[in-house]
């Protein structure tokens, strides 16, 4: 073992991982980036000493808040990612046949290069994609003047700390409308509501300002401690989040996708909230 980092996202608590092996510990230009391997969940990567991902449990976050948004509208042809620096919703975003770019905007130019080299079971080539649209820019600057528009709008952000605060601004969510074609649905990585509940009761009211249908889905990610996490969820076609069982089960026979967490039931089930997180929203 060669020491241990602990993450402090949460005031009073505080989560400690054993560490086998560092690869980068140091500041870039935007944030503190580490990426080491942990002894019980692989390599994993902290950003301002705040759990991003980890090769252990990352197929949960990245299958849910990637194919729930692009099975629910069902015809998405292109995908923006706001964030995302290691590849695992771009992998995840590029296994469907009807994507046909995925345009990725992510801040720092070194959370790529350095998960290109020491996570490359994050990417698994997905930045070499011609799909791929790498842009290394501020999202928030990037969704007031967009390049193009989507189908799909998926917030991979860090928490609000640092470069991501913006990200859970009025003025973004507002400019996510900017960057959405008509019936487009925008996602977000909303962290764990037990801990974190003024920033889902944040997103939620911004959504819900500028979209007609707007609430979040859930799923527990080991290493985001404390409870279910929640993606927030917003789109002016509420048709999306009410897609019959029996339909989406279709959708995801077709896709072909092979999956380690989501499938139609837990699709569906996501968006069955328990009564805290009901009344936390309302
Ligand atoms: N799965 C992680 C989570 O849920 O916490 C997110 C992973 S990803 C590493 C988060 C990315 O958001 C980082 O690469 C970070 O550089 C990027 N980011 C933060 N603020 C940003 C901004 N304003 N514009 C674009 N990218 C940003």
């Amino acid at each position: 073992m060669t020491g241990s980092f602990t993450e402090k996202l949460h005031h009073g608590l505080g989560t400690i991982y054993d560490a086998e092996n560092v690869y980068f510990d140091s500041d870039t230009d935007h944030q503190r980036l580490v990426i080491f391997k942990s002894v019980r969940f692989g390599r994993m990567m902290m950003l301002d000493g705040v759990t991003q991902t980890t090769e252990a449990d990352e197929f949960i976050y990245h299958e849910m808040l990637t194919h729930v948004p692009i099975l629910a509208h069902g015809a998405v042809r292109k995908v923006l990612s706001i964030g995302g620096g290691d590849g695992g919703m771009l992998r995840e975003a590029l296994r469907h046949k009807s994507v046909e770019k995925v345009t990725m905007v992510e801040i720092d130019p070194i959370v790529v290069e350095l998960s290109r080299q020491h996570l490359p079971n994050h990417s698994q080539g997905a930045f070499d994609d011609p799909r791929t649209d790498l842009v290394f820019a501020d999202g928030a600057a990037f969704a007031a003047n967009p390049i193009d528009t989507y189908d799909v709008m998926i917030i991979d952000s860090t928490d609000p700390i640092g470069p991501g605060e913006v990200l859970f601004e009025s003025g973004f969510y507002a400019n996510t409308r900017k960057c959405l074609n008509p019936g487009g649905i925008v996602v977000t990585q909303n962290g764990v509501p037990f801990m974190q509940a003024d920033e889902l009761k944040g997103t939620l009211r911004h959504l819900r300002h500028f979209y007609k249908d707007a609430s979040c889905y859930i799923a527990t990610v080991p290493t985001y401690v404390c409870g279910p996490m929640a993606f927030g969820w917003g789109t002016d076609e509420p048709a999306h989040r009410q897609v019959p069982a029996g339909e989406i089960a279709k959708r995801y026979a077709a896709s072909g996708l092979q999956t380690r967490y989501v499938n139609a039931e837990i699709h569906k089930a996501a968006f069955a909230l328990p009564n805290f997180l009901r009344d936390m929203i309302a």
